[in-house]
């Protein structure tokens, strides 16, 4: 059974613990990465002992974020003892990674906006109007009474940065707004964090141009995708971004791209206008938001399209 916490009770549960580890979900993005950095920091500051994980490589992109050397990937066999284990950004405990195994903690909290959220842990602190963990990682600390540092500061922000898409998806409120503004005082420069966002390798516009060659559409136009398969794919090179392009064509209702990372699995990333794509993509296993969600098919490009493809197309009949 999982508990749903005030913001007060998720505090003193981390007050209470003198050790703790930290979880990033897998395929880390600026939101997992910035919020659990913020938080790791403040703990420090209080004398925690805190161990940062993540199950995943991490893009180069986020090498600036302070702290990020932080973070290490547990082998299988590991075992490792904490008072508390927080996991931040998650929806589903497969997106821990190994750290439920790993980890031998008497709690487990989660820490996360997602609607889809599936209750796996102990303690829940679930804000689903949040644009971002890292809103609620702002009002965690606040709560907890921590000063914040610009360090902090500026991990939080990257966390709202990405998942607003820059402050522009419908997830954009005025809270989010005023959360940005007031992490400008704390000395936040954001064309510091705009500069390493949008900065683009050679290899990442290079795969862009091929991966565009197959964009796809269906259903009218109202259908759009894009496919990287093994062949192109390159853990080291960035793709997040790369939907935004099937997503912002006139007429389109649904955007996915399709990523296969190893022989048998392949992501799915859904962007929509008006349709709940996290509906589909949970009904997949996966999870998200209304209009940006995402899942993971244990199966080849090809097979992971037709099923998808297959759902997707029933909306526009
Ligand atoms: P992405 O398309 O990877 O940027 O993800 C869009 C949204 O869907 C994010 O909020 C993710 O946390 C969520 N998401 C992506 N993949 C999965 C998955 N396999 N399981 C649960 N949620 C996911
Ligand atoms: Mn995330
Ligand atoms: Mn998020």
């Amino acid at each position: 059974m999982t508990k749903n916490c005030s913001l007060a009770e998720t505090g003193e549960l981390l007050k209470a613990a003198k050790k703790l580890v930290i979880v990033s979900h897998v395929s880390p993005d600026g939101d997992t990465l910035g919020s659990s950095l913020a938080l790791m920091h403040a703990l420090r500051m209080l004398g925690k002992e805190v161990i940062m994980n993540v199950d995943d490589d991490i893009s180069t992109v986020y090498s600036f974020l302070p702290g990020i050397a932080e973070y290490r990937r547990f082998a299988p066999d590991e075992s490792v003892d904490a008072d508390l284990l927080v996991i931040v950004d998650a929806s589903s405990a497969d997106r821990a990674g190994n750290a439920l195994e790993v980890v031998k903690s008497p709690a487990v909290l989660n820490i996360d906006h997602h609607k889809t959220n599936t209750q796996f842990a102990d303690y829940l602190y679930l804000d689903s109007d949040a644009a971002a963990t890292a809103e609620i990682i702002y009002s965690l600390l606040l709560e907890m009474g921590i000063k914040l540092t610009r360090d902090i500061a500026t991990c939080i922000y990257e966390g709202i940065y990405t998942d607003t898409g820059s402050f522009k998806y419908s997830n954009t409120t005025s809270n989010t707004l005023k959360t940005a503004a007031d992490l400008l005082k704390y000395g936040v420069n954001p064309s510091l964090i705009s500069d390493n966002m949008e900065l683009k390798s050679r290899s990442q516009v290079e795969m862009l141009r091929k991966v565009l060659e197959t964009l796809t559409f269906l259903k009218d136009g109202k259908i759009a995708y894009i496919e990287i398969p093994l062949e192109l794919y390159d853990h080291n090179v960035e793709t997040d971004a790369f939907i935004s392009y099937p997503r912002y064509v006139e007429g389109v209702e649904i955007a996915l791209l399709f990523k296969q990372v190893e022989e048998n699995l392949t992501r799915v990333s859904f962007r929509s206008k008006e349709i709940d794509v996290a509906k589909i993509a949970l009904s997949f296993g996966g999870g998200g938001h209304k209009k940006a969600a995402g899942c993971s098919i244990y199966a080849p490009l090809k097979e992971a399209e037709k099923v998808i493809l297959e759902a997707v197309g029933e909306l526009f009949v």
